[in-house]
């Protein structure tokens, strides 16, 4: 069965959100309490869009017809709403797109965000007077074709991490999915090249769909092994830029490849002549974790699944996204967006901005409906939000 049910049942929404006020820190606001939403879930986990553009044109994501829809902000207005959202909680910040390397002005951004230190302790108290917090945690998601290049200027300016996007191993099937012709040899100089700039561990998130790239698991697993990164993959989501006519690439339950179809497979997988096959559990790094983890026998390698649809986890969600027009969205699947840029654009202060979003957290939802009879498409596309 694809879609678990109930798995919300133990979320509760509390009725006082806001707790006592106490004059701290320096970064933009006092806290009064770190952020939370409805249900008591922490938003400590920023995923920031800097630009609605993209150099491919995955065909599980975008048609291939249609450009940016989104503005962009100037840097300093994300730097505020990121400085904003650090002083109420943030703790890790992924800059995402449209794809995030094809805006100019990042690396300078990523300097300024290395600068900001968390608010809170990791239990949720505020720090106390005088205390400074940790450097926040810092990645990026990359399809990686500009990655060669700009892998080691963004290491010297703060960036912890990378993840690169990389549907298939096979040179051939890469472009065919990315549109892009020779985006394989690239985008692998990116990965090295992150190796090399000591962004890691790199992260390969691999999206597969049936009929495109299922054949690629396998190759996948030998690529985790031989390349030294944690391949992890991510079952499909309908988030998809829709076509006119339903075709191949339009989400249906049939088209994912779900977390046991691909631990069937690679359990029967042999690494190696010497190796037996079978995948051994890794523990799980954070609580909030979305990855399950997995070794082979001999300890080489590692591979994440992401389960979004067979088995969600939204009860232990920790995001808040904004959007590279600055809207703020509470969930992937929210059919709203919440004009966080409008407020500071009419002149917000900083104590109305957090305010606002302490607001619209609120709003957060419980949980997504994929595969369920009621469940409506978001009112964008993933390429629109910010992976
Ligand atoms: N351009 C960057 C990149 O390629 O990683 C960042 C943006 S991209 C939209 C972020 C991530 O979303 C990618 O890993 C992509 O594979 C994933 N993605 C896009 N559409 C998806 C879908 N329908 N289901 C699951 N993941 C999806």
């Amino acid at each position: 069965m694809l879609f678990a049910e109930g798995f919300i049942a133990s979320l509760t929404p509390i009725s006082s959100p806001l707790h006592s006020a106490t004059a701290v820190l320096e970064p933009a606001l006092a806290p009064v309490g770190r952020l939370r939403d409805s249900f008591g879930r922490a938003i400590t986990d920023l995923r920031l869009s800097v630009t609605d553009r993209c150099n491919y044109k995955c065909v599980y994501c975008r048609t291939g017809n249609e450009g940016a829809q989104y503005s962009e902000l100037p840097i300093a207005d994300y730097l505020r709403m990121v400085r904003i959202l650090v002083s109420m909680g943030v703790e890790k910040v992924r800059l995402t797109g449209g794809e995030p390397l094809l805006r100019s002005g990042l690396v300078d951004m990523v300097a300024e965000l290395s600068e900001l230190r968390t608010a809170f302790h990791p239990d949720g108290t505020p720090l106390a007077p005088g205390e400074t917090g940790h450097p926040l945690d810092l990645a990026l998601t990359t399809n990686g074709h500009l990655l060669a290049e700009l892998a080691a200027p963004l290491k010297k300016a703060g960036l912890d991490r990378v993840t690169v996007s990389m549907d298939a191993v096979d040179p051939e099937i890469f472009s065919r999915i990315t549109r892009v012709p020779r985006s394989y040899e690239r985008v692998l100089a990116g990965v090295r090249a992150a190796q090399a700039a000591g962004l890691v561990p790199v992260k390969v998130n691999c999206v597969l769909l049936r009929g495109f790239n299922d054949s690629q698991i396998e190759a996948f697993a030998e690529f985790s092994r031989r390349e030294a990164v944690i391949v992890r993959f991510i079952e499909f989501m309908p988030l998809e830029e829709p076509s006119a006519v339903p075709d191949a690439r339009t989400w249906k339950p049939e088209a994912v490849i779900t977390m046991d179809e691909i631990l069937r497979r690679l359990n029967v997988w042999r690494p190696s002549c010497s190796t037996p096959a079978g995948l051994v559990e890794l523990p799980a790094n954070a609580a909030s974790e979305t990855a399950k983890r997995f070794t082979f026998r001999d300890g080489v390698g590692e591979i994440g699944i992401i389960a979004p649809v067979s088995r969600p986890f939204c009860g232990q969600c920790s995001r808040v996204r904004i959007t590279s027009d600055g809207c703020v969205r509470t969930c992937l699947f929210s059919q709203s967006d919440h004009d966080l840029y409008g407020r500071m654009r009419r002149g917000g202060t900083d104590e109305e901005i957090s305010s606002y979003l302490r607001d619209v957290i609120m709003k957060k939802e419980a949980r997504h409906h994929i595969g369920e009879p009621d469940f409506e498409k978001p009112s964008r596309n993933m390429v629109h939000i910010g992976g």
